[in-house]
């Protein structure tokens, strides 16, 4: 895996608002990268040059299709199932970046003048006024927004038994309350579900400090008295220990999904390189990104168009339609009885 100049977790953190002023740069500078950001290419340029007639690389190969993986799918060839998630999962269900002016959070933010936005994210800054994170945090905290088709067809691929792993970058939780159990999730980004006290790590639930929160108070260890920080990962902290947990997952997959995201986070990005040739790749997603656009291999399959649509005809194909209605139904009386 390369290591990339900067902090990655930064760039990663950044991709969560979607901004990308900052772009990871190859330390080996080895050319072969399939980070965009060092590339002025365009994406139509892109196409021209891969024709997209000729998509893939093996030519002698039979393009795979949608159908096809939905086949795969139905015929249970393809069981263990590895999702790579982003940002564009959660646009859906109305995930407010909080770098966008006119957004009622960026407003909340802006009275606290920070200096620039990553400071939210930064460790040094947060000692010395954790406000702005807690504001993000009141906004994002479990509770606050629902998941939606894309989430439920994870879930559903779960309770078929289809479901290896969902890695995501995204920190609202929304694959959780979609009933996807912690144990098939990789936050790479970390969580709000789990806090640890600043001082003594002592670990807490997250829901301990709801009140807290949505009070807009800065949440105390009750043992310390430090201050509790949800276990979001900041710059320059390592990423979750679950994360290693793609050392035997991608190997074993049969099966990738990437939806909604850019590709250019990394470690995150170059996982998609890691499953065998032989699995098909699926991208959902508006634009070609990664490996798709520059390292493809003959099974690759590139759905691009907005995520929910892109998982709605995979849906169709499959036949799940009524399954999903079902699944869907049945979540939103479990959160509307919650909420009351
Ligand atoms: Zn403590």
């Amino acid at each position: 895996m390369r290591v990339w100049e900067g902090a990655g977790v930064r760039e990663s953190l950044w991709e969560r608002g979607g901004l990308a002023w900052f772009r990871p740069r190859c330390r080996t500078d080895c050319g072969a990268c399939s980070v965009q950001g060092t590339r002025p290419f365009s994406l139509t340029a892109a196409r021209a040059v891969l024709g997209l007639g000729s998509w893939g690389g093996d030519s002698g190969k039979q393009k795979l299709t949608l159908q096809d993986v939905a086949e795969l799918i139905r015929k249970k060839e393809c069981r263990r199932v590895v999702v790579m998630a982003g940002a564009g999962i959660s646009t859906p269900s109305g995930i407010p970046d909080f770098r966008s002016p006119g957004s009622g959070l960026y407003s909340n933010l802006e009275q606290y003048s920070i200096p620039y936005p990553e400071a939210i994210f930064e460790l040094a800054y947060f000692f010395i006024n954790p406000k702005p994170f807690f504001t993000l945090a009141k906004e994002l905290y479990p509770g606050n927004y629902r998941p939606n088709y894309a989430h439920y067809f994870l879930r559903l691929l779960h309770d078929k038994g289809l479901l290896l792993r969902v890695y995501t970058q995204n920190i609202d939780g929304l694959e959780r309350v979609a009933g996807i159990p912690p144990d098939r999730l990789v936050e790479a980004h970390g969580t709000f579900a789990t806090a640890t006290c600043t001082v003594c790590r002592r670990k807490f639930p997250g829901e301990d400090f709801r009140g807290d929160v949505m009070a807009d108070k800065v949440p105390h260890c009750r043992v310390c008295t430090g201050i509790v920080k949800p276990d979001i990962v900041f710059f320059g902290e390592e990423l979750p220990q679950r994360f290693f947990l793609h050392l035997t997952d991608f190997p074993m997959a049969d099966l990738l999904f990437v939806i909604g995201t850019s590709l250019e986070v990394e470690p995150f990005a170059s996982l998609a390189g890691a499953v065998r040739n032989s699995v098909p790749r699926v991208l959902i997603n508006r634009d070609l990104v990664g490996p798709f656009a520059w390292q493809q291999r003959y099974n690759d399959i590139a759905q691009l168009e907005d995520v929910v649509t892109g998982v709605k005809k995979l849906v169709e194909l499959l036949d799940w339609n009524e399954e999903m209605q079902t699944l869907i139904q049945k979540e939103k009386e479990k959160l509307d009885a919650k909420d009351k």
